[in-house]
């Protein structure tokens, strides 16, 4: 298995996790953007939201309620925060397991910011 976020999941590559229940594993982001930066993955790999399917409606779902319950722990739930997945070269998408990002703990830039 190649996958480094299935890596993550299997806890062959550490992480600094966040949240885990039997679908969804939050952890700390690598290099953060913010001063809160957590991803939230689906146990299930599939690579970008171009491939969910409708029988992952659920597992999107659960993604949304994980978001925000790590940002509730993180304590930015009020201050605000911002949840994000990148998908394909545009997006700038590096990472090949569909992910998403939950940014806080300042006021972030404004969205859709060009290179
Ligand atoms: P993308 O650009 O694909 O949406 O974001 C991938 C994210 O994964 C980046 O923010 C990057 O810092 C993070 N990342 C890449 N490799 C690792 C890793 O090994 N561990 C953790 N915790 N985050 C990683
Ligand atoms: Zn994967």
């Amino acid at each position: 298995m190649s996958c480094l976020f299935c890596k993550i999941i299997e806890g062959s590559i550490p992480s600094r996790k966040a949240y885990e229940d039997e679908h969804i594993v939050a952890f700390h982001d690598i290099a953060p953007q913010a001063p809160v930066h957590i991803l939230v993955i689906p146990k299930k790999h599939f690579a970008a939201l171009n491939d969910a399917q409708p029988e992952d409606i659920e597992l999107l779902g659960r993604i949304q309620l994980a978001a925000q319950h790590v940002a509730k722990e993180a304590g930015i739930a009020e201050s605000g925060y911002r949840v994000v997945t990148n998908n394909g070269p545009d997006a700038g998408q590096v990472v090949f397991h569909i992910h998403y990002h939950v940014l806080g703990g300042e006021k972030l830039a404004t969205l859709g910011g060009k290179e």
